[in-house]
């Protein structure tokens, strides 16, 4: 079969590149429906050519840390697939990101940024430089050094990078300030900028307000709601925070949020204000949330039964993954499932493993792939871009309630997909579909 000799291809030419055949794996299984049903697409190859990125980019990061020594990372930025829009994806600082990790965001976000309705194609790009621990000004000479390289292949009409795990608003800041250097320009090249020079308002709590919006018309079409209930949220970064501020607003009880070292779990309600002071302020680990709320439990990660996420064994009704890719596997699946757990609303890409989210589906909860559920923060990043090309700004409202309308026509486009391809609850199915046909039709309009 076609999608089978795809993933095939992948596994030979890229034998190390896991995540990246994970998520091609994922996509084009579901796309298989669509693929039997149209022959154009294998008549165009567009399946071969949609797994290869336009454009990789791989360079060499010289800069110096506090003590004066000369540090070498390795700079990345995948360009993926620009046919419906400019690419448009976000940077990752973190030690464990390489080529694959990078390949895997990057086709990821050309599906999701399909779904927002926008005209964005796909991108991602970061280092293997990791920002934990580093001075302010270590961090500023090395996001100046690695615009040293970018600033060649990004642009406001060709690529606009945002921001991803260890990039947040003090690296956006760094990066700008050093493009603008470097062109004398002062462009809408990146997303998530400051509010006083062309960030737009909402962008920090887009992907986690806008994976909450979807949990909420996932539920709605069932009768349900969030109100009153138990939901549990992974990570305690930009999305999980935005995520946790959310589910308040709508009467949720979040009450959960866990980092790289260690999980906590306040069953009266995650302390919000805490949070944010040590993660967005102090940037501290959740230990020092545990030392000041004597009351909640704090699981080291060291304590932690291999193989499990101690986060998902709360019991609750909805959960929200909002870490890291693989951070829910089967084992996680069946115990949410056990203890009576509803949705799943994914915020981070990729959490759930395969077989995690086969489980999911054979269950027939609400389950809201990262493609979909985590959509609002790009979608944001596209109303920045347009209000940087209009030289003008939207107040808060508005933008949260463009996001909110995005997120609702997401879950609409995916469950009809859904619906069409006779699998009403599969919203794998329906959100790789229908992200996957507009790019595969403008893909042959644009000829090759
Ligand atoms: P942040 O860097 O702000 O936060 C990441 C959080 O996840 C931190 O709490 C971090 O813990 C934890 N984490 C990271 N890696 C691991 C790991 N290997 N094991 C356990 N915990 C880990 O990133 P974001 O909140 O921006 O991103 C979170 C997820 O959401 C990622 O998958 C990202 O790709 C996705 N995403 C983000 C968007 C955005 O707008 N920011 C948009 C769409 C998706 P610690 O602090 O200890 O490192």
């Amino acid at each position: 079969m076609y999608t089978q000799d795809i993933i095939k291809m992948i596994k030979t030419n890229y034998p190390d590149q896991k995540e990246f055949h994970q998520a091609v794996q994922e996509v084009l299984v579901s796309l298989e429906p669509v693929i039997a049903k149209d022959k154009k697409y294998q008549d165009n190859a567009i399946l071969q050519r949609m797994v290869m990125p336009d454009r990789e980019i791989a360079f060499r990061v010289d800069w110096m840390n506090d003590e004066g020594e000369v540090q070498a990372n390795t700079g990345y930025r995948i360009e993926f697939n620009s046919a419906i829009g400019p690419y448009k994806g976000g940077l990752r600082f973190h030690p464990s990101v390489n080529s694959g990790i990078i390949k895997f965001l990057g086709f990821e976000q050309v599906f999701k940024n399909s779904l927002t309705t926008l005209a964005l194609g796909g991108a991602k790009g970061g280092s293997d430089f990791d920002p934990k621990g580093k001075s302010d000004a270590e961090v500023m000479r090395f996001c100046q050094a690695f615009m040293n390289e970018l600033y060649r292949h990004i642009g406001a009409c060709t690529d606009v990078p945002a921001g991803d795990i260890g990039v947040g608003a003090r690296e956006i800041g760094y990066l700008f300030g050093q493009y603008k250097k470097l062109t004398n320009r002062f462009d809408g090249v990146l997303t998530g900028k400051g509010l006083t020079w062309g960030g737009s308002l909402a962008r920090p709590e887009a992907t986690g307000y806008g994976c909450v919006y979807f949990a909420q018309e996932m539920l709605k079409e069932r009768g349900e709601s969030l109100s009153g209930k138990i939901c549990t949220v992974s990570g305690s970064g930009n999305v999980a925070i935005y995520t946790v501020e959310k589910l308040y607003h709508l009467d949720a009880i979040p009450v959960s949020v866990s980092d790289s070292k260690g999980t906590i779990h306040d069953k009266n309600g995650i302390d919000l204000d805490l949070l944010k002071e040590i993660k967005e302020k102090r940037r501290e680990s959740l230990e020092e949330y545990a030392k000041i709320k004597s009351d909640c439990k704090y699981i080291k990660i060291s304590d932690y039964q291999e193989g499990t996420h101690p986060v998902w064994s709360i019991p609750c009704f909805a959960a929200f993954p909002s870490a890291t890719e693989n951070e829910l596997n089967l084992y996680d699946a069946k115990t949410l499932l056990q203890n009576g757990c509803k949705c799943v609303s994914e915020g981070a890409n990729m959490p759930s493993t395969i077989e995690a989210i086969e489980l999911f589906l054979k269950s027939k909860i609400c389950y809201g792939p990262g493609k979909a559920a985590n959509a609002g923060g790009v979608a944001v990043s596209g109303l920045e871009m347009a209000q940087n090309a209009s030289m003008y700004s939207w107040d808060f409202e508005s933008v949260d309630k463009k996001l909110h309308s995005i997120m609702e026509s997401i879950f609409v486009k995916s469950s009809e997909t859904a619906k069409e391809f006779g699998d009403p609850t599969n919203l794998v199915l329906g959100s790789n579909i229908a992200g996957f046909r507009k790019i595969a039709d403008a893909m042959i309009d644009q000829g090759i």
